[in-house]
């Protein structure tokens, strides 16, 4: 299939259909399926599931709705807290708010710019004690539930330093992996070291369903609770609607589960050309002074979702003009997302000090990052 380039900049991701998109969407069309029910949503959910390793995958309709049903089924109850990084995009604390929670903001760490488990862990030992089983916030009350680590631009965060964070304060841990398919830790696929994993299939992604999500889990009963609240709750019967729970309509339709199953045929290349623009990038920034490109954690492989270059010095004015003068001259670059505690919906959610997010967000910029721009062999 020929993509139609468009004129100007390219933008900082934008999907390519070069595979079988149109031949299973006409597939969808022709047998009526295009909802709920079909095909090509279990396709989907079997091809994550051999693409990760994970036992179970359940397609959803987008990634925050993968989050926000992620902390219900692990049992989120309303007023608890979820330590939940500043340095992310938006969607990590609104889906922590739409499940009845509270985000307890923290900070990233300097490497993977994902969570700064010894630093918040030294942070909250004063502050939290364990009453029967769980965590306590003394100066709020309230319990923390979870802690939710992010893989930000798709490079994996540093999953045991995860796991035994989550294990000393007995906490559930959730990897918002929304920009991370094709990432690991280790050998292993992010989004499974968590009790849940969550992807993001939106059109900026590496690749898209056009909106959609999923979670992933290795425990069957979370994922069959998952999946039973994510289509209505409703108890299996030939003709009688009874619900056995306030369920969601989260179930990802059957056409965007058939642009994703053309997508995943092509996830491999996709991921091959993104680490060529990656080295192009740092051939060609190389000999400038004063930045460096973004590489890989020596602990995993990254799916290099965005690229982005970092300023040795965080200096807001000297970023913001580059961005002036980059987008000026056709260039798209961008800042890092604004800082989730400083923003109006969420400056009231309580946070430790974030001073590396802070130093961060005056340094860093994504370049355009898709793999359109490499052109295919
Ligand atoms: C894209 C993204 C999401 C949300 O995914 P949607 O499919 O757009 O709802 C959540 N978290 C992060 C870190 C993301 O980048």
């Amino acid at each position: 299939m020929r993509r139609i380039l468009p004129s100007g900049p390219a933008p900082l991701h934008e999907p390519t259909f070069e595979g079988n998109e149109l031949e299973y969407l006409k597939q969808c069309i022709d047998s009526t399926f295009v909802s709920s029910v079909g095909k090509f949503v279990e396709r989907f959910e079997f091809e994550l599931v051999d693409f990760t390793g994970a036992r179970n995958a359940i397609a959803v309709v987008n990634g925050t709705a993968a989050l926000q049903l992620a902390l219900r089924t692990t049992g989120l109850q309303i007023g608890d807290e979820v330590l939940t990084p500043t340095l992310t995009f938006a969607a990590t604390a609104a889906a922590v708010v739409h499940a009845g929670g509270i985000p307890h903001f923290v900070d990233c760490d300097e490497e993977c710019f994902a969570f700064d488990f010894d630093r918040v862990a030294d942070q909250l030992k004063s502050i939290v004690e364990f009453r029967s089983g769980y965590c306590w916030n003394k100066q709020t009350g309230r319990r923390i539930h979870s802690a939710i680590v992010v893989h930000i631009f798709g490079r994996p965060a540093n999953l045991e330093s995860a796991q035994k964070f989550c294990r000393d304060f007995r906490l559930e841990l959730i990897e918002d992996a929304a920009e991370s398919l094709g990432s690991y830790f280790g050998g292993v696929h992010t989004g499974r070291f968590g009790r849940f994993g969550i992807f993001s299939f939106n059109g900026n992604k590496t690749i898209t369903t056009g909106g959609g999500g999923a979670l992933l889990t290795d425990d069957d009963d979370l994922a069959r609770t998952a999946r039973h609240l994510s289509t209505t709750a409703k108890k299996p019967h030939p003709w009688l609607y009874e619900h056995d729970s306030v369920g969601y309509n989260f179930r990802m339709p059957n056409l965007n589960a058939a642009l994703g199953c053309a997508q995943l045929e092509q996830l491999p290349v996709l991921l091959e050309r993104k680490r060529l623009l990656y080295h192009r990038y740092a051939a060609a920034l190389d000999s400038i002074q004063g930045i460096r490109l973004i590489a890989e954690p020596a602990h995993g492989r990254s799916n290099f979702w965005l690229q982005a270059i970092q300023l040795n010095r965080g200096d807001r004015a000297v970023r913001d003009q580059i961005l002036q003068q980059t987008n000026q001259n056709g260039l798209t670059t961008r800042p890092v997302w604004n800082l989730l505690h400083e923003q109006a919906p969420y400056s009231r959610f309580p946070c430790l000090p974030v001073s590396t997010a802070l130093k961060l967000q005056d340094s860093l910029i994504n370049l355009p990052s898709g793999a359109g721009l490499v052109a295919q062999e």
